[in-house]
């Protein structure tokens, strides 16, 4: 049985590419990239949703860690972002470099993706698809199942292993012809579109965009980015507050060796994490605002136990912190619009 492989994010688009490339007869072997940028970051041991889902399907699924490759295309982007932080066009080629490899190690015939011609405005536009597709080395070789009739036949349509007839033309952003297409393929359950890469996130793309102005981001501190409300220290750290409960107890879980964590020590408030090296005064800051996500009237004083991990713990004296002045410090996006 010849062999492809899928490269899937485990939205609808790449379910229905796997099932029509399934129809033909053709095994289909599913690569995964798992991005630092996904809102849910899989616990050690855990199978991504995209993942079950494509195995739902009957496919095989590997999965590739694209953490190291994430941030060296946010430093520095070959060709260039999206509208936000989104280096799409440098994400693509690597996805499918990994792609790439795969199918020579497999001894796969082609490598298929479920772009739709016109779907999104920077990687998805003809030039642009043909640009990864040469860059990534896989030129003739890369279906698009969803758009086939629209593009020039690939080798393997030419050689007879895939009835072209059988593969669709859709173009642009409707997403109506995929769900006709995802109930005569009996698909029934799948994800709403979007949502699935941070980057694209106007909040996030800002904090990430500020942090990396003042450091260089770890794969760390962008999981703390994805967490709570920021707020800018005097000395340049921040200040990451939990909104509720969720937060607090996923900022505890990031908590690290060099943070320290600060909670008000006699009434329910959130968790707060500072990030590197504080001194005294960003720390009375930090307890100031940690405060002010309490109900602590205006001007009343209260004890705020601090820790810095590894070490005992002690408080700090303070009064919530103004409003005026966590609008100042809060990280937020500047829109233009
Ligand atoms: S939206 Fe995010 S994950 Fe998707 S191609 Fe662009 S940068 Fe990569």
């Amino acid at each position: 049985m010849a062999k492809a492989v899928g490269c899937v994010s485990g939205g609808l688009d790449s379910m229905l590419t796997v099932r029509l490339v399934q129809r033909q007869g053709i095994e289909v072997l599913a690569l995964h990239a798992v991005h630092l940028w996904h809102p849910h970051t899989p616990a050690p041991g855990e199978k991504p949703e995209a993942v079950r889902r494509v195995e739902a399907l009957g496919a095989e699924v590997r999965t590739v860690d694209a953490t190291e490759a994430d941030l060296a295309m946010v430093r520095h982007p070959k060709f260039g972002m999206g509208k936000r932080m989104n280096p799409c066009i440098d994400c693509r080629i690597w996805t499918l470099r990994q792609a790439k490899a795969l199918m020579e190690a497999e001894g796969a015939a082609f490598v298929f993706t479920g772009e739709v011609l016109g779907q999104r405005p920077m990687s998805q536009r003809r030039h642009v698809m043909q640009l990864v597709e040469k860059e990534s080395g896989l030129e003739d070789l890369l279906v698009r199942p969803l758009s086939a009739r629209c593009l020039a036949p690939t080798k393997p349509e030419r050689d007879g292993l895939l009835d072209r007839d059988r593969l669709c033309g859709f173009a642009g952003r409707s997403r109506k012809p995929q769900i006709a297409l995802a109930a005569e393929l009996g698909i029934t359950e799948y994800p709403t579109p979007a949502g699935g890469c941070l980057l694209t996130d106007p909040g996030f793309a800002h904090r990430l965009r500020e942090r990396m102005r003042a450091k260089d981001v770890t794969p760390a501190d962008v999981e703390l980015l994805k967490v709570g409300r920021h707020f800018r220290l005097d000395d340049g750290e921040w200040a990451v507050v939990g909104r509720h409960e969720r937060d607090n107890l996923r900022l505890a879980d990031l908590i690290q060796p060099g943070d320290v964590r600060l909670e008000a020590t006699d009434i329910p408030g959130p968790t707060t994490i500072v990030r590197g090296p504080a001194d005294a005064d960003t720390l009375a800051q930090a307890a100031a605002i940690t405060l002010r996500y309490t109900k602590t009237p205006p001007g009343e004083t209260r004890d705020v136990t601090v820790q810095a991990v590894g070490e005992l713990p002690w408080t700090i004296r303070a009064a919530p912190a103004s409003d005026e002045f966590c609008r100042e410090r809060l990280v937020t996006i500047e829109e233009k619009s």
